[in-house]
This record gives C-alpha cells, structure tokens and sequence, in this order.
C-alpha cells in the first residue's frame, strides 16, 4: 500500500526521494523476491516484489517496472507502507538506468548454531522441512545479460550462508567475474575457503559471530560446542588480510545482559581477536532485551562500552558499535549536554 506524504514532495527539478535499494537493489528471500531486507524502522517491512518465489525464471522486464512503478509514485510523494520513516530515502537525481548492484541472498533454511536470542533457532520449525532454490544460475544469467553490476554490495545472511550447497559456487563465480563489495555474516563453524579467497583478494568483508571470550560462554550462548572451531576459522581468515585489508574480518560481540556483560568476559573475547590478527571490535545489544529496556538502560552498560573502546584503542583495533548501540550512546552524549 502506498501512502502520500508531502514532506516527501521535492521542490527540485529532477529530484526525487528513493532509496539504493528501490532504485537498483533485489532480494532473494526464502519463498520471495523484495527490494530490500531492512526492517529497523517505523514502516518495518520490505517491499515485495514477487511472492512464491522458487526459483522460477525471472522476467527482468517485470522487475524493473515494478521499479518504475515505484518512481512514478515516489516523485507524487506516494510511498509503500513499510517504507514509512526509514532512513535510506534520500533526496536525489537518482540514476533510473535499468540495473542491480545491491543484492542480498537470505534464505534462511539451516543454520549449524543455536543462539539463544534467535527467532528460528528457538521455532526449528522454520528451518525445518524448507529447501533453498538455487540462486547461482539467476545470477549467471543476470552477469550475461548485464543486468547484474560491481560497484554496490552482494550480501548473504540468513541461516548460515556457508551451509549453502552453491555457496563456493556462488562466491568465487562472483570473484572470477570481478564483483567486489561480498559482505558474510557466519557462524564461523565452517570454514569457506571461497571466502577466504574473497578476503585475500581485498573483495569481502565477514562478520563472524562469537559473542563470548570462553568456551563455557559461548556454549550457553550458541548452545553448541564449537568455540575452538570458531576460533580457529577467524584465525585461519585473519591470516588471509594484508595491510590494506586488514578491518575485513570481524569477530562480532552481542551483549546480551545477565549473561556476558562483563568486563571479564569482554576483556577475553577482545585478547583473543588480538591474539587471532584482527583489527576489529564490533559490538552489538540483543535486540529482545534491547526493545523491552531501551528506556531503562543500566550504567554498566554504558561503561562496558565505554571499557571496549579504551582496550580497542590499546589494541589499535578499529571500533564499531551496531545501529541499536550507537544510538544508545549518542542520545546518553546528547542527555550529558
Ligand atoms: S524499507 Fe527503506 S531500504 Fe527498504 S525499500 Fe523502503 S526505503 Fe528502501
Ligand atoms: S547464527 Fe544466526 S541464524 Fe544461526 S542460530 Fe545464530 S542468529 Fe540464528
């Protein structure tokens, strides 16, 4: 549904209000194709492009007029429902040339961990039973037609992208082809050697998620066994880095209170990512506990994070704190003034 609102109107000539990913961005989901995967605000959804979505052949055609669809309604100042407050729309002469650079393949159907702050994790029955269509021949057949372009960012997520059958497949087809801008975020359970291609070749960025400093941590975290493993496949892409790409690999940190927001506890974890040859420290909130206490926010907290940013700085360690935090301490800095 699209609603109207003039704040959105532009007053310049050839201007318009969208987004990266209405104009040249695309979506695999486990049974649809989208525009986009962000749901952090106020609209919360992802436009559809198509529903019951398998694999089928694509009518590019089609898509790229759905796009159409939506210029013509976004320079009335109309916009889809869950668009509404997000805030990747811009103002901007935007280039309509029929094209994707921003691709995002997020299945969602195994996963070889068990986090205690996921939604699939904690209802099984959503992996269950439910098989990826494969998405290397819609690609192969985007990169011949020329549909497909280098330049924006080609994500995977969802589940376990590295349990993918295609998965190697799918990134060293993309590095043969000279994509760059492969974004991964994984357990780290399995180690990719196609990923580890990517990070050699300065053209992917991994997130891998530990959220701990020991063994007995990670295991009430993650509800597997497998810290050491982990471990040893952030080390093994860490080797992968030069000096150029050295903030590709990332061990990231979700706080989640009452478990491991601890000095302690964080001060293993960033040792250990020393220890491994990163340069990163990415924290983040655990969005459950997040949404019911976010105006309820202990002191601890706040000095955690100001803790990890002093030993980020010891280690001289990149430091990046996910959306949620971040706005966390920039409202804590604007209350100081
Ligand atoms: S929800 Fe945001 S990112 Fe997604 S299509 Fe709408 S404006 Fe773009
Ligand atoms: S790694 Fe991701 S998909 Fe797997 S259980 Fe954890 S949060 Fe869920």
């Amino acid at each position: 549904m699209f609603v109207y609102n003039e704040k959105f109107v532009s007053k310049k000539e050839g201007y318009y209000y969208s987004c990266p990913w209405i104009e040249h961005g695309l979506v695999f989901f486990k049974y649809k194709l989208a525009m986009c995967c962000n749901c952090g605000h106020e609209g919360s959804s992802q436009p559809l492009i198509r529903n019951n979505f398998i694999g089928q052949r694509i009518d590019w055609e089609r898509i790229f007029k759905v796009k159409d669809m939506y210029r013509k309604f976004h320079k009335k100042g109309k916009f889809h429902t869950g668009c509404l407050s997000c805030p990747y729309l811009e103002e901007k002469q935007w280039d309509t040339s029929r094209y994707i650079d921003n691709l995002y393949i997020s299945h969602w159907t195994d996963c070889n961990s068990k986090c205690i702050y996921c939604f699939e994790a904690n209802n099984p029955e959503q992996f269950k039973g439910k098989r990826p269509y494969s998405v290397l021949p819609i690609i192969k057949d985007m990169q011949e037609r020329g549909i497909l372009r280098p330049g924006g960012i080609i994500s995977f997520g969802g589940g376990e992208p590295t349990l993918l059958d295609e998965f190697e497949d799918i990134v060293n087809y993309l590095l043969d082809n000279y994509y760059w801008g492969i974004r991964v975020h994984s357990s780290g359970i399995k180690y990719s050697p196609a990923l580890a291609r990517a990070i050699n070749e300065i053209r992917a960025y991994v997130v891998v998620s530990v959220d701990s400093g020991s063994k007995e941590t990670y295991k009430q975290v993650k509800r597997v066994d497998c810290y050491d493993k982990v471990r040893e496949t952030i080390r093994k892409y860490a080797l992968q880095t030069t000096f150029l790409g050295r903030f590709l690999v990332s061990a990231k940190y979700i706080i989640i209170p009452g478990i491991n927001d601890n000095v302690q506890e964080l001060d293993s974890w960033m040792k250990a990512n020393y220890d491994a040859g990163l340069y990163t420290t990415v924290l983040d909130l655990e969005e459950g506990w997040y949404l019911q206490n976010r105006n309820n926010i202990p002191e601890h907290l706040y000095q955690l994070i100001e803790h990890a940013r002093k030993q980020a700085k010891k280690y001289n360690s990149n430091f990046e704190l996910y959306e949620r935090l971040q706005n966390l301490m920039n409202d804590k800095a604007k209350n100081k003034k």
